[in-house]
């Protein structure tokens, strides 16, 4: 096909065959070319172009049929038609070849990068004849420079940004150890003089059994009692974020640490003219946790409930076996919680003063009994409308620990 187009010129010079180029074609070569992934012309010495591919009629829009025997600059025009920029007169007067990058607008107007490579036809009489022009589109490898370019910038950007992380974990870690280092010390500064209050007044309120010194020597015994609870709940708070609060799990069984509680707090209700109920099935699955600190939680709402209960009110403490944990919850007939407050009161220093009654407490215990359920992987939260309060949390089950070791 190539040789055909070449004989049909009318230049003598110029009028070759296939076998004049020594092609000697046995088959239809313009099937080979077309096939090329690279899009190919050639364009004999008069700037007619003798032959385009498919490849190519795709990357320029170019109609092969149309195009065939026009002038190069007529029917595919560049910048450098005409110009010093033309690769037929360079290959023309030095009768090398070029390989050059270009880029081009492509028929669906996106722009074509490619490698033009070019060389020199010549008859066998040694004449330059014509110029075999291959575009190698390499759109996608400069798309994938870029996309390695940019995942390259991506990449130094993480390597900073992990610097930095590394950088500030450093500087975390560095003010969390000073700062436990310094609860530790105030810890120990304030509680030294304390136990010797709680060990001093233990013995006053064993010596001294006349009235009106024996109730002063139980106010003071109580008073440190209750100093040494706010002073520990304060101290587990400011471990608990540092994440220095851990947990001693185990099994535990809930019906007894239900009991012990509830003992605990029976004069104390009595006392304050509340009922206290209990609520459980004698036969609660064992939990896993830490016994004192559940034991912990639950004072802390059954605490609450009797300082927010008046007299004649009543507390029912109830514990159910539900899904993988065990539902506890306590429930009192006391002033209750404002809807909009009931979010705020597990954060710690939110102490609400219901109905403007002042209550003593410094509004840590629900934030500590937060920490607490969720250190054990639990939920709290707490209901109420209008009067009475129920407070209920989760303690998961110990069938559902089955691959953590017991301490
Ligand atoms: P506090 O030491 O003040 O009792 P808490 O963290 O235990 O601190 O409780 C925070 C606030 O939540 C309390 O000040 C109170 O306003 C409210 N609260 C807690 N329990 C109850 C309850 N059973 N009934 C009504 N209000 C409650």
């Amino acid at each position: 096909m190539v040789g055909d187009l070449l004989a049909d010129q009318s230049d003598t010079q110029a009028r070759m065959t296939a076998s004049d180029l020594g092609l000697a074609f046995s088959f239809d070569s313009s099937q080979i070319l077309d096939g090329l992934t690279d899009g190919l012309r050639i364009i004999d010495r008069d700037y007619t172009v003798c032959f385009i591919n498919k490849a190519f009629a795709r990357l320029s829009g170019v109609n092969p049929e149309s195009a065939i025997g026009k002038k190069c600059f007529d029917i595919y025009p560049s910048s450098f038609c005409h110009g010093p920029g033309c690769r037929l007169k360079k290959i023309a007067s030095n009768t090398g070849c070029i390989q050059e990058e270009i880029e081009r607008q492509k028929p669906d107007g996106t722009v074509a990068t490619c490698i033009v490579s070019a060389f020199p036809l010549f008859a066998p009489s040694g004449t330059f004849c014509a110029i075999v022009e291959s575009f190698c589109d390499i759109m996608k490898e400069r798309q994938l420079e870029r996309e390695i370019e940019q995942s390259q910038v991506a990449e130094d950007k993480l390597k900073e940004l992990l610097e930095q992380e590394v950088d500030l974990r450093r500087k975390l870690e560095a003010t969390l150890s000073e700062r436990a280092e310094f609860i530790r010390i105030i810890a120990h500064e304030l509680r030294t003089p304390l136990t010797a209050m709680l060990a001093a007044s233990d013995i006053l309120c064993d010596g001294i059994t006349s009235e009106p010194m024996q109730k002063l020597a139980k106010q003071v015994n109580k008073g440190a009692l209750d100093l040494s609870t706010r002073i520990n709940e304060l101290f587990d708070l400011a471990k608990g974020e540092i994440g220095m609060l851990k947990l001693r799990c185990q099994e535990v069984f809930p019906n007894r640490i239900l009991a012990g509680t509830l003992a605990y707090f029976a004069a104390e209700a009595k006392q304050a003219g509340i009922k206290l109920i209990p609520d459980w099935p004698d036969d609660l699955p064992s939990a896993w946790g830490d016994h004192r600190r559940v034991t912990e939680i639950l004072n802390n709402l059954i605490g609450n409930a009797i300082k927010y209960t008046g007299e004649n009110g009543q507390i029912t403490v109830r514990a159910r076996s539900k899904d993988n944990h065990i539902l506890f919850s306590v429930e009192d007939t006391g002033c209750g919680i404002p809807p909009e407050k009931q979010s705020q009161i597990f954060q710690a220093h939110r102490r609400l003063n219901a109905q403007g009654e002042k209550r003593d407490g410094m509004g840590l215990g629900l934030a500590l009994s937060k920490m607490l359920v969720e250190l054990h992987g639990g939920q709290i939260w707490a209901e109420s409308e209008g009067k009475g309060s129920i407070f209920s949390f989760t303690l998961p089950l110990l069938s559902n620990q089955k691959d953590v070791p017991l301490w």
